[in-house]
């Protein structure tokens, strides 16, 4: 018997990288259906679309690793059912496999949109398609303008492409950021000469324009969507545990049924810091669950008390950000430096609590940043927003009030 991981993924290698560390000397069998060893995305949307990253950098492991930890890693193959009764899963090969514990680490997929010839951006084998397509020239429809689509926007822009971004919402990134963050990133991109289509979607595309819902006709010999993505969860509902976007787990993200665990993106967990459910779609989510994940089917006592964070790279606009705001759940936003110059840190503030915070071409403030948010939702810490502001005050905990 074994511990399975479902996914050769960001999450399942750190996951079989924790379990080894942690001194755990049985088998571990990774399957994943990618033909890739586990590798990170964040560069193929940035680093390596741009031609300034080789992919081997992406790699979590080179493959010698896997042998050197015995870890039996299975590529190109599919987990195509599980049985919880008998703890087996079945491969694509037709091979049951038995498992002690066992780690669905599935992911996600983009959400598809009825535009013929659309293209994604998920894994590698997109990326180099998409690479060799962004070429001076070139027009390129980008829908939906969120971080993926935005990304490859600004390496769009940079190969010297044509771009035009068609988002339904009022403003890009709007949801996750609010009016006055998402505006900043319309700035950024519209100075780099993208034209922006807000409140429309695409309806068709002939293979060298789109069409617009109010008839407008933009260039596009390529069309990328990056409309978000749903969690894998199918194996899941399958094998009867409950799904809510997402696989349901606790906070030592156990699922609903025994000796299963689902981290990364294809997880719902329950935040005990935040006193709230959430699934994460970012790399440092996939990282920190699968060591937590590893953890807890060691059979340690976890709590995944994890504060979120995230980064995105467009341009020479550098940011990273931390925390968990809900809709309409700050009451002001909180600006520290220029905006204008594009080197400031943004908070989102309710009663004066800390929410979330995001450093703009501000560096080595992270900690700093999650320090207050940690105090704001742990203890109801509030802070002196004047001070907040004023970048000659130290930015640390003396700001609690
Ligand atoms: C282009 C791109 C850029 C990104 N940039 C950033 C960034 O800048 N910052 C950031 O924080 N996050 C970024 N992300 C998000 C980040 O990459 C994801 O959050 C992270 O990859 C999630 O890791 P995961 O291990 O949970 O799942 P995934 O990376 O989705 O891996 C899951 C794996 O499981 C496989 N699988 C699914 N079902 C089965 C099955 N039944 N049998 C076998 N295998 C299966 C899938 O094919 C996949 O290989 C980016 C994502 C993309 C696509």
């Amino acid at each position: 018997m074994a511990i399975v991981i479902v996914g050769a993924s960001l999450a399942g290698a750190n996951a079989a990288e924790t379990l080894r560390s942690e001194g755990y000397q049985k088998e571990i069998i990774m399957i994943g259906d990618e033909p890739d060893p586990p590798y990170e995305r964040p560069p193929l949307s940035k680093g390596y679309l741009l031609g300034n990253q080789e992919l081997d950098e992406a790699f979590v492991h080179p493959m010698e690793w896997y042998r050197e930890h015995t870890i039996d890693l299975r590529l190109s193959t599919s987990v195509t059912a599980l049985d919880v009764g008998d703890k087996r899963v079945r491969l694509s090969s037709g091979e049951r496999i038995g498992y002690d514990k066992l780690l669905l680490a599935t992911g996600a997929r983009p959400r598809p949109v009825d535009v013929g010839g659309a293209r994604y951006l998920r894994d590698i084998r997109d990326s180099k398609a998409l690479k060799s397509l962004l070429t001076a020239g070139t027009d390129v429809a980008v829908i939906g303008a969120g971080w993926i689509g935005l990304e490859v926007t600004a390496a769009a822009r940079t190969h010297g492409a044509e771009v035009s971004v068609v988002e339904t919402d009022s403003l890009p990134l709007r949801r996750v950021l609010g009016d006055e963050l998402a505006a900043f990133y319309r700035d950024v991109h519209a100075d780099k000469g993208v034209a922006f289509h807000f409140g429309r979607t695409v309806t068709s595309s002939d293979g060298a324009s789109v069409t617009l819902d109010d008839g407008t006709s933009v260039p596009a010999d390529v069309v990328l969507a990056g409309v978000g993505v749903s969690p894998c969860t199918e194996l899941a509902a399958d094998a009867g545990l409950e799904v809510d976007n997402g696989i349901v787990v606790s906070e030592s993200l156990q699922t609903s049924a025994p000796d299963v665990y689902a981290c990364g993106d294809a997880a719902n967990w329950f935040n005990p810091l935040i006193g709230a459910r959430m699934r994460v779609e970012h790399w440092e989510n996939a990282r920190q669950g699968g060591m937590v994940a590893a953890r807890a089917m060691l059979g340690q006592q976890v709590s995944y008390d994890w504060i979120p964070y995230f980064y995105s790279d467009q341009y020479d606009v550098g940011m990273e950000y931390s925390g968990w705001v809900g809709p309409g759940g700050y009451d002001r936003v909180v600006i520290r430096g220029s905006m204008d110059s594009r080197e400031f840190i943004a908070f989102w503030v309710k009663d004066s609590r800390v929410l979330a915070g995001m450093n703009v071409n501000v560096w080595d403030v992270q900690d700093d940043i999650r320090a207050l948010i940690k105090a704001g939702y742990a203890d109801g810490a509030t802070v002196d927003l004047a001070k907040l502001a004023d970048g000659e005050a130290a930015l640390d905990t003396s700001l609690i009030a």
